[in-house]
């Protein structure tokens, strides 16, 4: 680790964590960490495709300070599922942020999962676990209605979205989307479908996301699940698409 850079990432890393109410979620660990997983990330983004975004303010920005919008909704202890967390995203995040919580990070992709739990091996993380396979056959299994909260971020439309997701969260539990644009269009489409799931809007806020001369908006909807998914949801994936809720 070359000294100066690392010192100057954690600068950088920390104004922008201080600009978004974050400043407390990091640690000196959590600044090494942070400065691991992205020489790593914009190494293996060499090899095949993890990530867009390939300088470092952006990706602190994008990836690591929008991610960690959602730790304020989620309580201590909390047993999270990441539904298509792609190159660990919030799932890396929040694992070294808030060491508290248990967190499965899912995807259809195998490369990906693999990259993922090679990360959360290299950085130390013991609360990932990571799962290969699609949101729609994993809500078949033992995991439905299991987890305290599932989230997902840039994964699909509100409507799909709560279909791959609703049917794992637990009686009492959140089901949590953060939304860049297009929020409440895509809330309106998807009430209905959503209280047929099991799940009812307890709280809906707006969040500005800063950064050096941007700012980015983004929507929290938190839903609570008020009763069990029916057990014909979720519909395989190309119906759900067909036929959104
Ligand atoms: N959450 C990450 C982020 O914010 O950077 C990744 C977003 S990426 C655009 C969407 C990811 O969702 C992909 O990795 C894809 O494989 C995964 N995905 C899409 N539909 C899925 C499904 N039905 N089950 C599991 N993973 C899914």
């Amino acid at each position: 680790m070359e000294r100066e850079d690392f010192l100057l990432f954690c600068e950088e890393l920390r104004a922008v964590f201080l600009k978004n109410d974050l400043g407390e979620l990091l640690t000196p660990a959590a600044c090494e960490q942070f400065y691991r997983l992205t020489a790593h990330m914009l190494e293996e983004n060499e090899h095949y495709n993890l990530t867009a975004i390939k300088d470092r303010a952006g990706i602190i920005l994008r990836h690591y300070a929008d991610s960690l919008l959602c730790a304020r909704y989620l309580a201590p202890g909390t047993r999270l599922l990441d539904v298509g967390c792609g190159a660990g995203f919030p799932t890396l995040p929040l694992a070294i942020c808030r060491p508290d919580l248990q967190i499965t990070a899912l995807d259809a992709t195998e490369k990906r999962v693999r990259y993922v739990a090679g990360c959360a091996e290299l950085l130390g993380l013991s609360n990932v676990e990571t799962v290969c396979a699609r949101a729609e056959e994993y809500a078949k299994g033992q995991a439905r209605e299991s987890f305290d909260c599932v989230t997902a971020r840039a994964v699909a439309e509100l409507r799909t979205l709560a279909e791959l997701c609703i049917p794992c969260v637990r009686n009492g539990g959140l089901f949590l989307a953060m939304k860049a644009k297009n929020a409440e269009e895509e809330l309106a489409a998807a009430a209905p479908g959503i209280g047929t799931l099991g799940c009812r809007l307890t709280k809906k806020e707006n969040v500005t996301l800063y950064g050096g001369e941007e700012t980015l908006s983004r929507t929290a909807l938190l839903f609570t699940k008020i009763k069990n998914t029916p057990e014909n949801y979720p519909r395989p994936y190309a119906r759900m698409l067909k036929k959104p809720l």
